[in-house]
Parts: C-alpha cells; sequence; structure tokens
C-alpha cells in the first residue's frame, strides 16, 4: 500500500486528495490535510475517485467499429484508421467538411487543456463546437465587451466578504462554477457566521437558497430585468461609486439612462419581485462595507444571458466592490498573468455558421448548429466529426437530431474512455487513460480561483503498459491533421507547443518569465512541466 497525491478532476473545486495506492488502483481517496488550496475538503462525489479510476465499463484500448459491432485493436492500427478515415475527407470534400467538438473534461485533464486547441486549429475548419456554448458563453462574451478579455471573469472573494448577493447557482449541490473555491458551501456558512449576508436568487428553493438569510424566488429567465431595476435604484438614490475605478470605466454616462425604463415597479410584474424588495437590495448591495455579485448558469443558459453576465459585473463596479478585497477579484493564475490593456480589444462574429448564419465567439459556433451543419447539403457541409471527451449527443438541445446526424457521417473518431451516446457513432474511440495514470495542472480552473496557486499532481501510479498517455493521443491526432503522419514522433508537437508558449512568455512584460533567457531545445511538455510549471 502506497500513498499518492492528486489533484481531484471531477468538478471545478480542484480538491487536492490523499490517495491510497494498492497494487496500482487507486483503494482509498481523503481530502488532503496539507493541500496549500483545499486543506482537506472532500465531497462525496471525490471519495469515489477509485471506483470511478477502475470502472470496469472503462475503454482499455482502442476500439473500432465494423458495421454494427465493436472490437478492440492496437494502438498503430487505431491510428492508421484515423489517419485514412479523416484525411481521406479532407481529400475529398476540404477541411470545412471537418467539425471537432470538445467535451467540458477537456479543462479537467492536462492534455485536454494543453492539446485539444491546438488540434482544432490545426485542422483548420471553422467547424469547432463546445460545451462553454451550453454553458458559459454569454459571460465570456460579456468579459471580452467589457474587460477586453473573454476569460478575465472576476470571481467573488468569498472568505472576506460581507454581503453576497448570488444568482442562479446552486454551489451546494455544485461545489461552485466559474467560481474555484474548494468547500464552497462551508465558505457560504463561514459567511454567515462571521455576520455577512447571503442571498440568493433563484426560482427553485435550491439546498444553497436555503442555506441563505434571503431567497429572492424570482421568476425565470428574468433576472436582466431585476438588476436593471438595481442599477436604475442605485443612480435614482445617488448610490452609485465606482470608487477608485472611476477613471479607468468608460461608457458609465450612458448606463443612467439606459436603465431608466427598468424601474423597480416596472419590473416587478415581470420578474415577480416586490419594487420594494428590488429597492432593498440595491441598497443592502451598496452599502455593505464589501460585496460581490456572482451568478451562474440560471442566468446564462437563457435568454438575456450576455445581458444578464453584463449586468452583474456593472453592479460590482457601480458600488465599488470590483477587483477590491472582499468583491469581486480577477483571479491571478501563475501560468497566465495578464498585462495591462494590450489593446487588442474582443471581437466576435468574425464568421458565422454556414447553415443559419450564427456568429463565432472565442473561434467557436454554438453547439446546437452541429447537427443542421451535418445534414444540410451544400458546399462546407460536415462530413466527418472528432468528438474529444465530450458527449453532445446526452448535453447539448436536440440531442436525438444530433445522434441522428452523426449516424451519418462519412468518418468519426472519438477520444473518451466510454462507449456512450455519442462515441458509439464513431468508426474508432481511442480511451486516455484514467487519472490514476494522469499528471494534471488545471490551467483553466486557476484563471477561476479565489486564491491564487499553482499545484501540480504526477500521475499516481505509472502508465499501464496498454495504455497511451492523452497527451501522446491528441499529439498524433494533431500530426495527422497537419498532414505529418499517424508515425511521426508525437513529441515534436509537444516541441512546437512549448516553444510558441516560451516564446510569448518571455515575450510579455505580465509574465514572471518576462525576459527569460530561452532554453536551446525544450524536452517533452510532460516531463518539463514539474519543474517549470510556473512559466509554461
Ligand atoms: S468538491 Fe469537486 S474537486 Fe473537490 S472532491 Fe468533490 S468532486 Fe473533487
Amino acid at each position: 500500500m502506497e500513498t499518492a497525491y492528486r489533484i481531484c478532476p471531477l468538478c471545478e473545486a480542484t480538491c487536492g486528495l490523499k490517495l491510497t495506492i494498492d497494487t496500482g488502483r487507486i483503494t482509498g481517496a481523503r481530502g488532503d490535510r496539507d493541500d496549500v488550496f483545499s486543506a482537506g475538503f472532500i465531497c462525496p462525489k471525490g471519495a469515489t475517485l477509485g471506483q470511478l479510476d477502475s470502472d470496469p465499463d472503462r475503454l482499455r484500448r482502442p476500439m473500432v467499429r465494423e458495421g454494427g459491432s465493436w472490437t478492440e485493436t492496437g494502438w498503430a492500427e487505431a491510428f492508421a484508421i484515423v489517419e485514412r478515415g479523416l484525411m481521406g475527407v479532407v481529400e475529398r470534400h476540404g477541411r470545412l467538411s471537418v467539425a471537432t467538438y470538445l467535451g467540458n473534461p477537456n479543462v479537467h485533464t492536462l492534455a485536454g487543456q494543453m492539446y485539444s486547441g491546438e488540434f482544432a486549429k490545426t485542422v483548420g475548419s471553422p467547424n469547432v463546437y463546445s460545451a462553454s456554448t451550453v454553458d458559459q458563453m454569454p459571460k465570456h462574451v460579456s468579459s471580452g465587451l467589457l474587460f477586453g478579455d473573454p476569460y478575465a471573469i472576476p470571481v467573488p472573494d468569498l472568505d472576506r466578504t460581507d454581503h453576497l448577493l448570488m444568482l442562479g447557482a446552486n454551489p451546494v449541490e455544485s461545489n461552485g462554477s466559474l467560481c474555484t473555491a474548494p468547500d464552497f458551501p462551508g465558505r457560504l456558512k463561514k459567511l454567515r457566521k462571521r455576520g455577512g449576508r447571503l442571498i440568493v436568487v433563484d426560482p427553485r428553493r435550491t439546498r444553497t437558497a436555503a442555506l441563505a438569510d434571503q431567497h429572492v424566488a424570482i421568476r425565470p429567465g428574468t433576472d436582466a430585468y431585476l438588476l436593471f431595476a438595481m442599477v436604475h435604484t442605485l443612480f435614482e438614490e445617488g448610490l452609485a461609486d465606482p470608487g477608485p475605478l472611476a477613471s479607468h470605466v468608460e461608457g458609465m454616462h450612458a448606463l443612467p439612462s439606459l436603465a431608466e425604463a427598468f424601474t423597480p415597479e416596472a419590473v416587478e410584474p415581470v420578474c415577480g419581485v416586490p419594487a420594494d424588495g428590488i429597492r432593498t437590495l440595491a441598497r443592502e448591495l451598496a452599502q455593505a462595507p464589501t460585496a460581490a455579485v456572482y451568478a451562474r448558469i440560471g442566468t446564462t443558459a437563457v435568454e438575456f444571458g450576455t445581458l444578464t453576465s453584463w449586468l452583474v459585473d456593472v453592479l460590482n463596479l457601480l458600488t465599488g466592490n470590483l477587483d477590491r478585497p472582499g468583491g469581486a477579484m480577477f483571479p491571478l493564475a501563475p501560468h497566465r498573468r495578464r498585462g495591462q490593456g494590450r489593446g487588442r480589444g474582443f471581437q466576435l462574429g468574425r464568421w458565422h455558421s454556414r447553415v443559419r448564419g450564427l456568429p463565432e465567439v472565442k473561434g467557436e459556433l454554438p453547439a446546437a448548429a452541429l447537427a443542421e451543419e451535418i445534414t444540410t447539403p451544400g458546399e462546407g457541409q460536415v462530413r466527418a466529426v472528432v468528438t474529444i471527451a465530450g458527449n453532445p449527443v446526452l448535453s447539448t438541445p436536440g440531442g436525438d437530431r444530433l445522434a441522428q446526424a452523426l449516424a451519418g457521417l462519412e468518418f468519426m473518431v472519438s477520444v473518451d474512455p466510454y462507449l456512450n451516446e455519442t462515441t458509439r457513432h464513431a468508426d474508432v474511440i481511442l480511451p486516455p487513460p484514467p487519472p490514476s495514470q494522469s499528471s494534471h495542472y488545471d490551467m483553466s480552473f486557476n484563471e477561476l480561483a479565489i486564491r491564487n496557486n499553482a499545484r501540480y499532481s504526477p500521475p499516481p501510479v505509472p502508465l499501464a503498459g496498454d495504455r497511451v498517455d492523452e497527451c501522446e493521443i491528441l499529439a498524433r491526432l494533431i500530426q495527422i491533421a497537419a498532414g505529418r503522419g499517424a508515425d511521426v514522433d508525437p513529441a515534436e508537437v509537444d516541441g512546437r507547443l512549448i516553444e510558441r508558449d516560451l516564446a510569448k512568455a518571455i515575450a510579455d512584460p505580465a509574465s514572471p518569465a518576462y525576459g527569460a533567457t530561452r532554453p536551446s531545445s525544450p524536452r517533452s511538455c510532460t516531463r518539463v512541466l514539474p519543474p517549470n510549471a510556473g512559466w509554461i
């Protein structure tokens, strides 16, 4: 029996786990009390990491579909089939005919974070889809337009705030989202214990709402009305004051007229919240010593999601709570410190989907458009799909229609540990190893963490002989998509990615690696990352 440590990959809280390993298997998982970020917290899901890790339904070897049946095959054979299938479609129909779908678990693995976007870029098709467009894309758009960076998402300073107004979020069940905070429920309880106030706006009396000082049972999809009425109240009562940020804000003079029609009385019948109650929400937010407004999926998966996301930060700004302790703060992930205004701004709609003309955001089209792009004939019709860690048949709108569409493709490959509702349509499934055999570093969630941290986990157990590391699977797919072939050394991709990121970091005054001497020959990322995670 051995002890190993690993960051839990099962939700956004990124808790540090202390694992018991017995003959190469995880037989126990406890919270790691010495973890600098999670300090021993674990939830029931994390405690079952061992069962998930050794789930007998996990695929161990590549699977190939022939007719209606599946057979296991070797890795070399599987990559050769992918090369023939994918590049055959490219030769016949061009690169536009290939679509990539990236599922949510891509941000929970190091390989997914480093390679999957690169794969989509290498394919060179506008048909890129991800789980973001069924979840938080409105927040990215709002942050992009407001702060110039779609990833600059302020998070509530849970441990120091005096007042938290939360909309459409249920962290007691989810453990938090777009706000990485181990033991989110415990932090909410501590907020109340130190005399702070928690207000939850949600149509349902969720477990988080039950914990709050006040539950505002709003009508679904009307958060923008409520927040606009709060903005109206702040101006009406002379409570709007951004504090030191005033000199950094453009266009604030336009806000009173934008909010003018949204009086609390006007929005009361729409959102079902009494006008007096709306005024009180605004006053309490403005008058608390520190406060933060935080909103999640209940506000972004509805009409006016972008507007609501913007209003959340407008309220943080108008009450002087943006970018200050106890308010809504910008995390400073060590690997991605941001410089001050490089002036590039944020653009969306740089291209549009072929069938419905839906706009691109962050290089992606809405996942809801994928089925029609496959089934609608014409120039640019999607004929091949690559899914990486995603099950969009189950998780995106119109899943039945998408399943029918996938069944008519000329070729499909999935990187996935399971045969599921989506991957059953693939010609080849390439299964990555389980968490116990994978290293980890949270590039995505450290950018949303309530405390700046950098933690790396080496693989708790060695890669099994019949496994291929997820980095290598994706690097080989990149080589195939680039036309270099399945047999080219995947480490060459590592070298190129490291060279590129290193060059950017060395040239960026905001980076801790600014001005550093560049090594003459960067090694494979999986070897370089542990000692040099700071600059990668
Ligand atoms: S809260 Fe999330 S990260 Fe923490 S143990 Fe549970 S599933 Fe894992």
